[in-house]
């Protein structure tokens, strides 16, 4: 497998492993109020729980990162490791594309930790890129559940699947609910890529009738 192989750009967090499910648990011991007060629909940035009186959404994820191993703990989404086992059996190389360095001073940390979960779930990746800027990257089909992401990636013409998540309901299609419409849309794409069709999804190339689900 090389470079003329068909990548698949994959974002960690709230695709792979559930973030949102993990910071819920740890926004709970930190505010130190029942989880149950913590509503699970939040849109990114997680102002419905009310973190600026405490500081704000970097003081939790330093927190979580350094203190909780956030990234080493966080349970895999779904279906998520198993569907990326199976697609790369099927040749499709898989490329981790991740903003998790993010916050300063604890890169050596959010690295282990991700490499020790991506290990430990068994997950199969030929590259991990830590990059804000996902689209410099490259690949042929991307999924991401940030609204800001996807529409970037669309805007500079790249494919790219939004996950489904209470962050991204107003993004338009094409969408995965479930790790199986991930394996669907992914295998549609790579036939399309074999055969010559791949058209672009992108604000720019979009064309509604190549997209299907
Ligand atoms: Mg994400």
């Amino acid at each position: 497998m090389d470079e003329s192989s068909f990548i698949f750009g994959v974002d960690l967090d709230g695709v792979v492993g559930d973030f949102y499910g993990a910071m819920r648990t740890i926004a709970a011991e930190w505010l130190d109020r029942p989880i149950e007060s913590l509503t699970p629909e939040v849109s990114f940035g997680l102002s419905e729980w009310g973190l600026d009186e405490y500081g704000g959404y970097e003081k939790l994820h330093r927190f979580a990162v350094t203190q909780r191993g956030l990234f080493r703990n966080m349970e895999p989404v779904r279906d998520a490791p198993a569907t990326l086992r199976k697609l790369s059996v099927r040749g499709v190389r898989i490329r981790i594309i991740t903003h998790r360095l993010f916050l300063k001073y604890f890169h050596r940390e959010a690295i282990a930790q991700t490499i020790e979960w991506l290990d430990a779930h068994d997950i199969p990746y030929w590259d991990l890129c830590f990059m804000k800027d996902k689209g410099a990257v490259g690949a042929h089909v991307y999924i991401d559940d940030s609204p800001e992401n996807v529409e970037s990636l669309r805007a500079q013409g790249c494919h790219t699947i939004v996950f489904s998540n209470s962050t991204n309901r107003a993004i338009p299609k094409p969408r995965a609910d479930t790790w199986e419409d991930v394996e669907r849309l992914v295998l549609e794409a790579y036939e399309e890529w074999r055969t010559g069709t791949l058209g672009l999804f992108g604000a720019s190339g979009y064309d509604p009738g190549s997209v299907r689900g």
